[in-house]
């Protein structure tokens, strides 16, 4: 079997941990690993407050940041002998940073520019445990376009040419170890992909060789029935689909970089979740098999939202007043979560995420009721939206009317529904007191303990 095998920054937090990794990757000797790594825990958080430390000119703190990663880095080296390899890394960072803050700019290409370094460390330093090669994202085939801290990547260019750069290499039999999380333009400018990037690389990989399997080393298990912390006999799902990955990847659960599953489902790659710390367990395998039987597989809650009615008659028979809506929104940046709207068309509500309440207020406010068209924007902000997700529901009549009833046998109060009509998710809007008994309830409705 060819593997591809990417390993988060929890599982590379020092010498220890990188070498549990090794142990991994070598402990599939039969197969063909190529291996992708995160930036070491933590280092990328560091690096995004040291580009902007630096272009605001504050130099102790550069400094601090600076060192702390000169000593993480050169710790977890030494214990590979890595030292030679990190070195020049580090002085081209600290070069770059004393370049942002000679001219107290930081643009977003320079900003990938030293994020990239977490990457670019931890791969020579794993590739070193490994007594193998480094190599980055960009020298392994992967373009993108130029949107700098979200680039997306050329498709076919990028799989066409990570399979011409890497099969030979596997031939060969040389451990591969490329970075996850960046890329570059077709110039040769460094990109990335945004937080959590790497698991893209990862199933880009494993898309372009192409791969048997592609497994994402972290350190949780796997996808779940539901949060433990909030239904402590919540079980571990062995295998979904892409579908539910993706839609459980929507609502928080602890997962995977937004996009990363798009490449392994289109070009039919397995991807199994697994952790770095529990190597005996066999996660989460993720295909595009048929659902199994069940209808509902998981229950999760998505917090930390609010809801936005936009209200009023004269909405009414109004074509278009959906999209000033939307495009209110989509002009301030604002990223729309969920969708609801009645037959009487007197009130369009939104979920989006509380951080952006500002912005999408003053641009609805503007937009729409000072020119009329809506008479009001009212905000719910106290809520949660709880979400049931399953392949299998698709077709099968009456589950609504199962969630809706356990929920309302807990004296819940729902204030919007929403349910796509790929029928694979059916969401609702509750007080955000109430969101944890909805979770337990529907857990236990649909058997989902087993
Ligand atoms: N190091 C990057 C981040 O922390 C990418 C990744 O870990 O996947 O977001
Ligand atoms: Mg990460």
């Amino acid at each position: 079997m060819t593997i591809v095998m990417k390993f988060g920054g929890s599982s590379l937090a020092d010498a220890d941990t990188i070498r549990r990794c090794a142990a991994l990757v070598r402990g599939q000797s039969s197969d063909r690993v190529i291996t992708v790594v995160s930036a070491m825990a933590g280092v990328t958080d560091m690096l995004i407050e040291l580009a902007q430390a630096a272009a605001d000119g504050t130099r102790m703190r550069v400094h601090t940041l600076l060192g702390k990663l000169h000593e993480r880095h050169e710790l977890a080296a030494r214990a590979f002998g890595a030292n030679e390899a990190v070195a020049p890394l580090l002085s081209q960072l600290d070069t770059l940073v004393a370049g942002i803050g000679a001219v107290s700019e930081l643009t977003p290409r320079s900003h990938d520019a030293v994020v990239s370094f977490g990457e670019r460390l931890s791969a020579v330093i794993v590739a070193a445990a490994l007594e193998g090669h480094a190599m980055t994202g960009h020298e392994a085939g992967i373009v993108t376009d130029d949107r700098h801290t979200q680039a997306i990547p050329l498709m076919k260019l990028s799989l066409h040419q990570i399979r011409e750069t890497l099969q030979p290499r596997l031939e060969h039999g040389e451990p591969i170890v490329v970075t996850g999380f960046i890329a570059g333009t077709q110039h040769g400018a460094i990109t990335t992909f945004g937080r959590g990037g790497s698991d893209l690389t990862a199933t880009l990989v494993g898309a372009g060789l192409p791969a048997d399997e592609v497994w994402i080393w972290s350190d949780v298990d796997g996808l779940m029935s539901a949060d433990p912390r909030i239904v402590p006999e919540a079980r571990l799902l062995g295998h979904v689909t892409f579908a539910e990955a993706i839609e459980m990847g929507q609502f928080g659960a602890k997962s995977m970089h937004p996009r990363a599953l798009e490449p392994a489902a289109e070009y039919r790659v397995p991807v199994r979740m697994r952790n770095t710390f529990h190597p005996d367990c066999a996660g989460t395998l993720i295909t595009d098999g048929q659902p199994n039987g069940e209808t509902v597989r998981s229950v999760l809650r998505l917090r930390g939202s609010v809801l936005v009615t936009i209200a009023g008659a004269a909405m009414v028979g109004q074509p278009g007043t959906a999209a000033r809506v939307f495009q209110a929104l989509a002009d301030v940046g604002v990223n729309v979560q969920v969708i609801s709207q009645t037959v009487s068309e007197a009130g369009i509500s939104v979920v989006i995420p509380a951080s952006q309440l500002d912005p999408a207020r003053v641009a609805l406010e503007n937009r729409l009721v000072r020119t009329g068209v809506a008479r009001k924007v009212e905000i719910e902000s106290d809520i949660d939206v709880v979400a049931v997700v399953g392949a299998g529901m698709a077709g099968v009549p009456g589950i609504a009317a199962r969630v809706f009833g356990a929920v309302a046998r807990r004296n819940i109060n729902v204030m919007a529904i929403a349910q796509g009509s790929s029928e694979l998710t059916i969401c609702f809007v509750v007080k955000a007191d109430a969101s944890a008994t909805a979770v337990q309830a529907l857990h236990a409705e649909f058997g989902l303990a087993g």
